[in-house]
């Protein structure tokens, strides 16, 4: 082999590999760039057409910054500086380029600094279009930080910029706010109308909300009805609660949720910042804390955050801890109370009331834990119980006093009424204790009646189908309008003892209440009076043919005493539960004495 026809073989490689370099670039879906020192296009492969829709000769000797997003300019120049400075040096660039329909793409740019090398004298970019991934991963950090239902933020990115806005003002004072919100009664609305009208009412929750505040304020969605505003910049202290004022207002209008008109209203607990604020998750808190003391105090209302309200706030934890073990550990009983015939003073029937025994505090009122299990639904376990136990106790007694058939009177609560199957469970319980359904009587209170409405009658009305009785508790609290109870289904109408506290007030207040017992006959409806604590009381009651429950007749007591009770002859207003339960009381302490003075 010469020299001759080796060079010519080399120059055939050399051309055949450049025919091959350049048919792959030529057919790259990437494309090629080739820059000067000054950035202006001396080549670009024909992928650009492709991608940005240019012809590649309408680019030639124009600069590349020309088709580069004016916000992204500054890098990009940044980065071309940069790269000059180093030989061979590869830089990456993230930018848009804008395409000859006018919109951008987003292009990912590797550089490369070949100006040094005398075959290239160029500066080498590789541009590959990531417009697809870059949405894709936008939509995922967007689906990271945003409620999927109301497309507000989440709780990490509520989180996120309430830290944020922590850190600014710890440095320039003033001062920010969060308001929690949390819809009254939303579980109705789920379990009686279904999902699909819960999620339309939280997304025109949402709508509504969004509109309450301004612009650089954030509105989030927790999950579940609970929802939270940022406040980032308050003028004065006074300023959080009048936008929850304005939010109360405008949820006084009836949204519009798919195609049915439905009210919403919010229980709001705030927290303003002061100067040396806690971390996020502390601050959110206690908007939580002052949430719930807002729920407390009735629904539809507001409450600031204050110190003080931690305590409560513990205690209450605490209580709802205990309240979950109560059954298992066997610290709830029933008691009863008499229902007599006022007149002859016969015991007629009795109201099981549900105690609690806790193993520290003593004994617990109904009041102070009936609440919070209808808040938490631990109401549906503990109201079972109680109806299970007193049907099994009073269907004990027939044993003992065959010719009493006492009825019984259980309370209902809202939320175990809204149990889909509610009427079904209560039959079980008849079932399994053998007490027959008319001796039942299910007690709602007036105002559940009322605010409930058309579904809780077609509950009474399937209660009462199977037998059992209905009785409106409290009446004279609520709406007080026999007529208006009347076109419910009940059997009974017990009238608050506030009622009947206030016919001992003047011959005004003793004739209306004559007036409810006999409007209430007329209508066909058995009426009790509550709360009779006096002679006078139960003596303007008398000769109306009404039963009556109180104090004056007996407090309530357990079943055992219950059942003594019930064996004796003599009336009840002597005092004679009274004493029974003092005497029983007496004998315990005594053992107690004796036993310790015995070990000493
Ligand atoms: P309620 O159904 O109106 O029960 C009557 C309440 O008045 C009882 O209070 C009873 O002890 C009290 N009381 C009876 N006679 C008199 C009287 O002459 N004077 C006065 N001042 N009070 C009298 P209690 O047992 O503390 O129950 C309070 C409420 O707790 C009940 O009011 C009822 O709404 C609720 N509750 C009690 N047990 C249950 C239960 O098992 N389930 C449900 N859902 N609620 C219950
Ligand atoms: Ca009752
Ligand atoms: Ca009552």
């Amino acid at each position: 082999m010469n020299l001759a026809e080796d060079l010519r073989r080399s120059t055939d490689n050399l051309k055949s590999s450049e025919a091959r370099f350049r048919s792959l670039i030529q057919n790259s879906s990437d494309v090629i760039t080739l820059l000067d020192e000054q950035g202006r296009i001396s080549y670009i492969t024909p992928a650009v057409e492709k991608l940005l829709g240019y012809e590649t000769g309408k680019l030639l000797n124009t600069t590349l910054w020309r088709v580069i997003h004016s916000d992204d300019l500054n890098t990009a120049n940044a980065t071309f500086q940069l790269l000059l400075k180093a030989d061979f040096g590869q830089e990456l660039l993230g930018a848009r380029w804008k395409h000859s329909d006018g919109s951008y793409r987003y292009m990912e740019t590797i550089l490369s600094n070949q100006l040094a090398d005398p075959h290239v004298r160029a500066v080498v970019l590789n541009t590959r279009d990531v417009t697809a991934q870059k949405a894709a991963e936008d939509k995922l950090r967007h689906q990271a930080h945003h409620d999927p239902l109301s497309g507000l933020s989440n709780r990490t990115l509520f989180k996120d910029r309430v830290a944020a806005s922590l850190g600014r003002h710890r440095d320039d004072r003033g001062s920010l706010a969060v308001l929690f919100l949390d819809l009254d009664d939303f579980k109705h609305v789920n379990d009686s109308l279904g999902h699909a009208a819960g999620d339309s009412l939280l997304l025109a929750v949402a709508g509504r909300l969004q509109k309450c505040v301004g612009p650089s304020d954030t509105v989030a969605r927790f999950g579940g009805d609970e929802f939270a505003i940022l406040l980032d910049s308050i003028p004065d202290e006074a300023y959080p609660t009048a936008v929850a004022e304005r939010i109360l207002g405008a949820f006084r209008l009836p949204l519009l949720a798919g195609d049915i008109e439905m009210t919403a209203a919010f229980s709001i607990g705030i927290a303003i910042s002061t100067p040396k604020s806690l971390d996020p998750e502390e601050f959110l808190r206690n908007a939580d804390v002052a949430m719930y003391r807002a729920k407390g105090r009735g629904k539809r209302t507001y409450e600031v955050f204050e110190v003080s309200m931690h305590a409560a706030a513990l205690e209450r934890l605490e209580t709802e801890n205990d309240l979950r073990v109560a059954i298992e550990r066997d610290q709830l009983k029933v008691e009863y109370q008499p229902i007599v015939w006022i007149e002859s003073e016969q015991v007629y029937g009795v109201e099981a009331l549900v105690r609690w025994h806790h193993p520290t505090k003593g004994r617990v009122e109904p009041d102070r834990f009936i609440p919070l299990a209808e808040e938490t639904g631990m109401i549906a376990s503990i109201g079972a119980w109680v109806l299970e136990q007193a049907c099994r106790e009073v269907r004990a007694w027939d044993d003992l006093f065959p010719d009493r058939r006492l009825r019984l009177g259980v309370n209902l609560s809202v939320r175990q009424l809204q149990r889909r199957n509610i009427v079904n469970e209560i039959r079980q319980i008849l079932k399994r204790t053998g007490l027959a359904p008319d001796r039942l009587t299910l007690e709602i209170t007036e105002s559940a009646v009322i605010r409930e409405g058309e579904e809780t009658a077609a509950v009474l009305q399937r209660l009462r189908a199977a037998g059992m009785k209905v009785a409106i508790d409290d009446f004279g609290t609520g709406y007080s309008s026999l007529s208006y109870l009347a076109r419910f289904p009940i059997d009974v109408i017990k009238i608050d003892k506030a009622f009947v506290r206030a016919s001992g007030r003047g011959a005004k207040n003793s004739a209306l209440l004559r007036a409810i017992v006999g409007l209430g006959h007329s209508l066909g409806v058995e009426i009790v009076a509550e709360g009779i604590e006096t002679r006078e009381q139960a003596k303007i009651l008398e000769s109306l043919g009404c039963r009556g429950q109180g104090y004056y007749y007996s407090k309530s007591v357990s079943g055992e005493v219950m059942a003594g009770l019930l064996g004796r002859t003599s009336p009840l207003h002597d005092g004679a539960a009274e004493s029974d339960r003092e005497a029983a009381e007496e004998a315990v302490m005594l053992e107690l004495l004796e036993g310790s003075t015995g070990q000493a």
